[in-house]
This record gives structure tokens, sequence and C-alpha cells, in this order.
């Protein structure tokens, strides 16, 4: 004769093991109703079924160079000085016309387009040159002024690389006339006393001892 509790137990050991069994055989689903709009939504949320808001980037990227060089070496050194030359010339006349105040849309521009020269520039092994170069110093573009110095700089790195002379920054607007004509950059505060040699973000636009303009250009 079975007692009453040791009934009990056993309907109630027999109802879970047919609930685990069903359970098994039918996972809970991971889709669910949101209970606002009844809308269904499936494995990966709400989230994963919305448009995804396009936003600008506030600041540019901080890793400007992820990816390798794409070009293969260059060979020809009368091409490759040539390559060179116009380069050096597209890229310092780009940045003499920056905008004095980009906007952060501006600047995320501008460091993508180093890092793409640094990927795509047709001499393989001058843009393997020029990634670790953006890697040691990476570009500076919270002006006008800052972007231009900045290549100027870099510029000046490779020459020392390849034994050239060392070009004197303070004569970029004489040397780069993009026709932009007598068009000042904007004054703004003086470099902090600790800024480094290549902490130019917050650089004024005038020289300290003459005051010139030394960078003009404008839209
Ligand atoms: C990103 C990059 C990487 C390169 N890497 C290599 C490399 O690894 N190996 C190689 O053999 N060649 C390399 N080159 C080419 C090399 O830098 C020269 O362009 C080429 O040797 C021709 O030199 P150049 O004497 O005619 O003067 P360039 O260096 O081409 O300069 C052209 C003119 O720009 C002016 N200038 C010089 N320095 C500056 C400066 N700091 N700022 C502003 N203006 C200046 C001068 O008026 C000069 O005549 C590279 C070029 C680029 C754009």
């Amino acid at each position: 004769m079975i007692s009453r509790f040791a009934r009990i137990f056993i309907v109630v050991t027999a109802i879970l093991l047919l609930l685990s069994i069903a359970a098994f055989i039918h996972p809970p689903s991971l889709s669910y109703v949101d209970p606002w709009t009844g809308q269904m939504f499936g494995d990966g949320g709400v989230e994963k079924s919305l448009p995804r808001p396009q936003t600008v980037p506030s600041t540019p990227p901080s890793e400007v160079v992820h990816g390798t060089v794409i070009m293969p070496k260059l060979g020809n050194a009368t091409a490759k000085a040539a390559l060179g030359r116009a380069t050096w010339k597209l890229m310092h006349t780009m940045t003499l016309r920056f905008p004095e105040n980009p906007t952060p849309d501006e600047r995320s521009a501008l460091t993508s387009y180093f890092h793409l020269t640094s990927r795509l520039y047709p001499c393989g092994e001058c843009a393997a040159e020029f990634q670790e170069l953006l890697k040691k110093y990476p570009p500076q573009t919270a002006s006008r002024r800052s972007a231009s110095l900045w290549l100027c700089f870099v510029h000046n790195e490779v020459n020392k690389r390849l034994g050239k002379p060392n070009f004197d920054c303070a004569h970029l607007d004489a040397e780069y006339d993009c026709g932009c004509g007598d068009d000042p950059i904007s004054k703004s505060s003086p470099p902090s006393s600790d800024a480094g040699p290549m902490d130019l973000e917050d650089d004024p636009s005038k020289d300290d001892i003459t005051g010139a303009s030394m960078i003009k250009g404008g839209r």
C-alpha cells in the first residue's frame, strides 16, 4: 500500500519530468514582442533590427594607421622623385587651404586622407616609411596652421632620412602660393609653455617675434 505522501511525491516528480522533457524538445524562443509597439523581434533584439544612427565622430580617429601598404616597390628612381615632388606639392597645398576652424568631420577627412595615402601611395617602400611616420607623429588637424606645420615637419623627417636639406617651415607661405589672396588666419590663443615641438594644435597663427602671419590662404 502506497502512502498518501508517496503518491503526492510520485505525481510531482512525474510533472516535473514531463515539464523538463517539454522544455528540452521546445527550447524557449529567443524572439519576443515589444510591449509598446507589439512588434516581434528576433535573436538580435531591438538594436539589430533598427538602422544605426549616422553619427559624425567628434574627434578624429586616434589610430591613424590601420591597414597595410597596398602598392608594390617602385624601382625607377626618376619616377619616384617626380611622384614625390608632385605629391608633396599636392599635400602641402591641401593643408595650406585646410579650414582655419575645421569641423570634426573635416578633421576626420584629412586624417583619413593621410592614412589612405600611406596605404595607396604608388611607391610601396615610401608608403611603408610614411606609415611609420604617421604612427610616430599622428596628423595634427585642429587648424590650417597645425596641419600645414605638421606636414612640413613630416616632410623634413623624410628629407632627413634621404639626406636632403631641412626646409624652414616659417617659409611655407612663400613657397606654396596657393593663389588664395592675402587672407591670414585668425589669431588663436598662445601655446602653453610646456608644449613640445609637435604640440601644434593650439599654436597661434602669427610669429611670436615678428608678428607676421606665417600662413595665409582661404577657401
Ligand atoms: C609620403 C612620401 C614618402 C616618400 N618616401 C620616400 C622614400 O622612402 N624614398 C625615396 O627615395 N623617396 C621618397 N619620397 C620622395 C621624396 O620625398 C622626394 O619627393 C623626391 O626624392 C624628390 O625630392 P626633391 O629634392 O625634388 O624635393 P621634395 O622633397 O620632393 O620637395 C619638393 C619641394 O618641396 C619643398 N620642400 C622641401 N622640404 C619641405 C618641407 N619640409 N615642407 C614644405 N616644403 C618642402 C622644396 O621647395 C622642394 O623643392 C617620398 C615622398 C612622399 C610624398
